[in-house]
């Protein structure tokens, strides 16, 4: 019976802005450090009489970056609505919105769902500050306006989404174009980003929007997964049932992988919006919106190592998820102009020294690629070295071995002629080394002239033995071809 139904979904999500002060007021916005209740509040955030809220610039700066990184439309002028409710997490009453014009609007976000490219459109993007936090202990609720105040950035999208997997890859997108705004670190876990999923259902071929139910508390991927399968299920059955579906408003419960009605669309607030007067409109010149463009995306940088670079699937992936590891990659190919050999050091060697160090060490484990302790030019010389074929691989791994061991008070350079790991190229020095090997190993040569190709190979080691694993390989190679037929 499933399969008679399309689900049809639209996406509300909202951001917390990491700023370092709160939306209006100067009081500190940095919520991951362990406050003590109402620590960081003022007489502007708790909404004093005579107090009067002035917009953080701050806010502004990262709203117009994040927009950007929708690749929406950044509104020149917006405003500022009220938005009317009596809960007691809202020391004012009412919460600062925009409703009737935010500062982004329209576009697209796209990524790739199971390898093939999607576009979603953005309905729009707005501010508005946090409400506060309340604690039920014992018989009583007690009030933390910590987070009162604080910036919020709200995306909502048009309803294109069909499936949970759309669902899941626009979120993961949305949350690595965030970072790479700086906007936020967007982490579910942390209630940086949480995200209400609008869901109603049809037949496969009907172009209506029946009504839908909005399903909130979901802070996992994971836990958005189930909610949408189980509220598929819920609407499917009552349809099957000739019941009606409700607009109402759903909470997820995770443990019990249930939802529950929250509120109907009866008993729906009334938020009397209307225009906020204690603040101006917003106005943003050309140049200021101009100025905080991003150029590259972690989308357009994927498609790039995947189309001009010719780099695989998994590690173009690797290299374009995270801000750090992906700038690096840059700026290393900018160095050795070698994207291929830029990649696999990035992705097998470094990726891996990094997470072996953060292990081994006890009192230092937040290394990452914005903190590697050595220049990324001592990175880039190993590659010109290999390129050069003056470093063999595994010498190379050595030189990266040392460098993390070292702080950056050696060069790449240093450590090659001080562990004798320079390759050697000479032809005519290698020849000896080669003739050595033959003569001082008799018993193998007849071996090798009675049967072959077997001890092939134990030459090669002698002569790498011998030069102390200085000599090229693939000289010796040619060499020993050459002497033992
Ligand atoms: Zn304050």
């Amino acid at each position: 019976m499933y399969e008679k139904y399309e689900i049809v979904m639209w996406l509300e999500t909202h951001i917390r802005i990491k700023s370092q002060t709160k939306m209006f007021c100067s009081c500190k916005n940095s919520l991951e450090l362990a406050w003590e209740p109402n620590e960081s509040t003022c007489p502007v955030c708790m909404w004093f009489p005579g107090m009067l809220p002035v917009l953080n610039e701050e806010v502004v700066n990262l709203a117009v970056r994040a927009g950007h990184a929708m690749k929406c439309i950044i509104n020149e002028k917006s405003e500022f609505d009220r938005k009317s409710y009596f809960y007691p997490d809202s020391p004012s009453g009412y919460q600062i919105t925009q409703l009737y014009h935010p500062i982004v609007e329209h576009w697209e976000v796209r990524t790739f769902v199971n390898w093939e490219l999607v576009t979603f459109r953005i309905n729009r993007m707005h501010i508005e500050n946090d409400a506060g936090k309340l604690v039920h202990a014992w018989t009583k609720t007690l009030c933390d306006y910590n987070r009162a105040g604080g910036p919020l950035m709200e995306i909502v999208t048009e309803p294109d989404f069909r499936s949970k997997e759309e669902v899941i890859a626009y979120l993961e997108e949305l949350q690595k174009i965030i970072r790479f705004s700086w906007a936020s670190n967007a982490d579910m876990d942390k209630w940086q980003l949480r995200c209400d999923v609008n869901i109603s259902l049809r037949l496969h071929g009907e172009n209506v929007l029946n009504n839908r139910v909005e399903i909130k508390n979901m802070n996992s991927f994971a836990a958005i997964w189930r909610a949408i399968d189980t509220e598929f299920k819920r609407q499917v059955k009552l349809y099957e049932k000739w019941e009606k579906v409700e607009q109402e408003t759903r909470w997820w419960n995770d443990e019990k992988w249930i939802s529950n009605s929250l509120r109907s669309k009866e008993d729906a607030m009334d938020y009397r919006y209307f225009p906020e007067p204690d603040l101006p409109p917003l106005v943003l010149t050309k140049e200021y919106i101009e100025a905080r463009k991003i150029n590259e995306l972690p989308l357009d940088r994927r498609l790039k190592y995947l189309n001009e670079y010719k780099i695989g699937e998994d590690e173009a992936r690797i290299l374009s998820n995270e801000r750090d590891i992906s700038d690096y990659f840059e700026n290393l190919v900018k160095l050795t102009n070698d994207p291929k050999k830029s990649c696999s050091y990035v992705t097998s060697i470094l990726i891996k020294s990094i997470l072996d160090y953060n292990n081994s060490s006890a009192t230092w484990d937040n290394l990452n690629f914005w903190n590697i302790p050595f220049d990324i030019s001592e990175m880039s010389e190993i590659i010109i070295l290999t390129n050069k074929d003056e470093l063999s691989s595994t010498n190379a791994k050595i030189v990266v071995e040392e460098l993390f061991k070292r702080w950056n008070s050696w060069k790449t350079s240093e450590i090659v002629d001080e562990f004798w790991l320079r390759q050697t190229n000479d032809t005519w020095a290698l020849e000896q080394v080669v003739k050595n090997v033959i003569e001082n190993n008799p018993t193998q040569l007849a071996e090798y002239k009675a049967w072959k190709v077997n001890l092939f190979g134990y030459f090669v080691g002698q002569a790498m033995k011998e030069s102390k694993w200085q000599g090229n390989p693939k000289i010796f190679t040619e060499l020993l071809k050459k002497y033992l037929d």
